[in-house]
């Protein structure tokens, strides 16, 4: 049986992965449904290789050039809008759905293929973490497969143990490890990130990813996003979880028995090998990943994370605490990364926009999708005004300077 696959966020850096990896099994995996947001070329260039049933842009204008451009492709119908890629999504034609999207953008569509009962390859990890309790429970209800393609708990996938039907439990494991790059600032002073641009924090020392991920990485929110992620995904308690920097990103993550074993994942920094593991599971697929030569890596690194010259990470983990503070968390995230990389905000005002939007926000667990999303545009709110407070203030100081 060839499994029907819905790719969201095709276009993307995962999406690339996804698709990287099921052209290479013909077989047994095909790309029925592509969506993206607004890159007209990039999604008629994938169009006409993958030939896709669907192809859904989120921008119902880019459609409109898309199918222009796609009239003889009449095998790909092109459509938009969130409503349309909601039932394409829980369609009998699709098997499993990858994640891809970024951002908050992608909690509807993950969501509605929750609800819809399919297999879910999870790379939104923001979905996540700003819907939580009703994430987990629509996944329950709908009798969906959740599949993590983020690195770290991927790697806790393959190292937990597994009852016979292959999922994994939680039995005599005593704690997470959670690894983290550390990013291409790790060592530096808080002092001496005032000034990096946009494109020094995209420089990710070991992972090619798409830009907010990467600015993620880089001030660590990434590792307050992924720590939330396991808390949800694996039912643990922050205090269950340790979070430990390994700048080689060889060990994926790791787990730590009751009787002192600590088994660990390692691999090629390459998103292709946990999306080969997702699309096998519960067999494996090749990935096209070449061998890991740890001769030539020679050593593995592990340290402390740096939390005074990072300090979104510690925003992340008392966010954590409070129901419905890590959808803030996530929103002005959001906010603070498109104004960093507009350079309408520096660095070192990522954490600021955060904590702000934190304090300024009334929150509680949201109990339905409409109050998430309330919720997510508050925090949005709050952010924007930080940032518009900070761009203000840097132009009057520029002025008088
Ligand atoms: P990217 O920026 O490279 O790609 C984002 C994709 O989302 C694009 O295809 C874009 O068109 C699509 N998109 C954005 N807004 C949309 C909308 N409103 N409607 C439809 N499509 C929309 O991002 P990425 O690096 O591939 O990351 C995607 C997700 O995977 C993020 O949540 C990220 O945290 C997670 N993730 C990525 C990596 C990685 O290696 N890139 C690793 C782990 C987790
Ligand atoms: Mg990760």
């Amino acid at each position: 049986m060839v499994r029907r696959i819905a790719v969201l966020g095709a276009t993307g850096s995962i999406g690339a992965s996804t698709l990287d990896v099921i052209q290479r099994h013909p077989d047994r995996y095909r790309p029925v449904v592509l969506a993206a947001n607004r890159s007209v070329d990039e999604m008629e260039r994938l169009c006409r290789l993958h030939v896709p049933d669907h192809a859904v842009m989120g921008d119902p204008e880019a459609a409109h050039a898309l199918a222009e451009k796609l009239k003889d492709l009449t095998s790909t119908e092109v459509s938009s809008g969130a409503a349309v890629l909601d039932q394409l999504v829980s369609a009998s034609f699709v098997d499993t759905v990858v994640a891809g999207i970024v951002g908050f953008a992608g909690l509807r569509a993950t969501l509605s293929a929750a609800g819809a009962g399919k297999t879910i390859l999870l790379a939104n990890k923001e979905a996540l973490v700003s819907a939580g309790g009703l994430f987990m429970d629509a996944v329950k209800r709908g009798g969906a497969t959740l599949l993590p393609v983020d690195s770290e708990h991927n790697a806790m996938h393959q190292c937990l143990p597994t009852d016979a039907s292959g999922r994994s439990h939680m039995a005599n494991v005593e704690k997470i490890i959670l690894t983290a790059s550390g990013g291409p600032f790790r060592g530096r002073t808080r002092a001496s990130l005032m000034d990096v641009t946009p494109d020094e924090a995209c420089a990710h020392p070991n992972w090619a990813m798409g830009q907010k991920i990467s600015v993620d990485s880089a001030t660590l929110a990434n590792k307050g996003l992924e720590l939330a992620e396991a808390c949800w995904l694996f039912d643990r308690t922050p205090d269950q979880i340790d979070i430990v920097v390994h700048p080689q990103s060889i060990v994926h993550s790791m787990i730590r028995y009751c009787d002192g074993s600590v088994l660990a994942q390692l691999g090629q920094p390459d998103m292709r090998t946990p999306i080969a593991y997702c699309l096998g599971w519960p067999d494996r697929v090749a990935a096209g990943v070449a061998p890991l030569d740890l001769v030539s890596t020679g050593r593995l690194d592990f340290e402390a994370p740096d939390m005074t010259a990072f300090p979104c990470l510690a925003l992340a983990k008392q966010a954590i605490m409070q129901p419905g503070g890590m959808c803030v968390f996530s929103a002005a995230n959001e906010v603070a990364v498109a104004a960093f990389l507009a350079r309408e905000i520096r660095f070192t005002e990522i954490d600021v926009v955060i904590a702000n939007a934190l304090e300024a926000v009334n929150f509680s667990e949201p109990q339905s999708l409409d109050a998430v999303q309330a919720l997510d545009n508050e925090a949005r709110s709050a952010a924007a005004e930080t940032v518009a407070q900070i761009a203000s203030l840097t132009e009057r100081q520029e002025k008088e300077r």
